[in-house]
């Protein structure tokens, strides 16, 4: 008979830390500070398609997880930290976090973007975006009425092909939207990605917690210098 887990690391009982990242940027510009803390990936996640991934401190793994469920991992609990850039946890709201350090990694905005030629502004314009809590907030506390549509990505589309009159989406260079023949208009929020922890697991587990916030706030001054 198979024993499932023990051919099975991620159900193997573990009582270290455990870290959620998401693929990508963040992932990229997160190693690098967790590495002051002398955590270290064993394997490559960009060779592996496992999510849970074990490192050089026995006492913490890594989840590589989807962005946008970073925060959630992190206020139920199943991860004790997390890594979430700024416009993920403005959409996903709530108090269920603390946010003790800003990474100031995966830097851009949230604006608003319209196309180059778009007329006098509609009654009741129609957004497109992934960020529809934030939108929505953004545009009442203006005092203006918007239809906010959910899309899951491309966003730029939308006002090309008549779905939407502007988007909410994040920005960097702008290129992209450049491409599309949209340009930002308006500055919702700058972004960075910053350190979340789980408010049980920061007090059950505080020396240990602390311990890595602080190495890493050393890593991110540095490379601030
Ligand atoms: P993504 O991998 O595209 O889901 O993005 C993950 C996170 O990286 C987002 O939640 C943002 O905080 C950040 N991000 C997204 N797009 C950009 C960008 N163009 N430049 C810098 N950071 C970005």
């Amino acid at each position: 008979m198979t024993d499932t887990a023990s051919s099975n690391p991620a159900l193997v009982p573990f009582d270290g830390i455990t870290i959620a990242l998401s693929k990508g940027r963040i992932l990229e510009e997160t190693l690098p500070l967790l590495a002051k803390a002398n955590i270290t990936l064993l394997e490559d996640p960009g060779k592996s398609r496992k999510l849970v991934f074990p490192t050089t401190r026995d006492d913490v793994r890594i989840l590589i997880i989807r962005a946008t469920d970073v925060p959630t991992y992190v206020e139920y609990g199943a991860a004790d930290l997390g890594v979430a850039g700024k416009d993920v946890l403005m959409e996903h709201g709530g108090d269920g976090l603390y946010e003790p350090l800003d990474l100031k990694i995966a830097i851009c905005k949230l604006m608003v973007a319209e196309p180059l030629n778009s007329g006098p502004t509609k009654d009741r314009p129609k957004v497109a975006t992934k960020f529809v809590n934030v939108a929505k907030k953004y545009f009442a506390e203006k005092g203006q009425q918007v239809e906010v549509i959910k899309l899951y990505g491309s966003m730029e589309l939308a006002p090309l092909v008549g779905l939407a009159d502007c988007i909410v989406d994040v920005v960097d260079t702008g290129s992209t939207l450049k491409a599309n023949g949209l340009m930002p208009t308006e500055l919702i929020a700058s972004i960075s990605s910053r350190l979340v922890v789980n408010k049980a697991a920061m007090k059950m587990r505080h020396e240990l917690i602390q311990g890595i916030i602080n190495q890493m706030k050393v890593a991110v001054d540095e490379a601030q210098a």
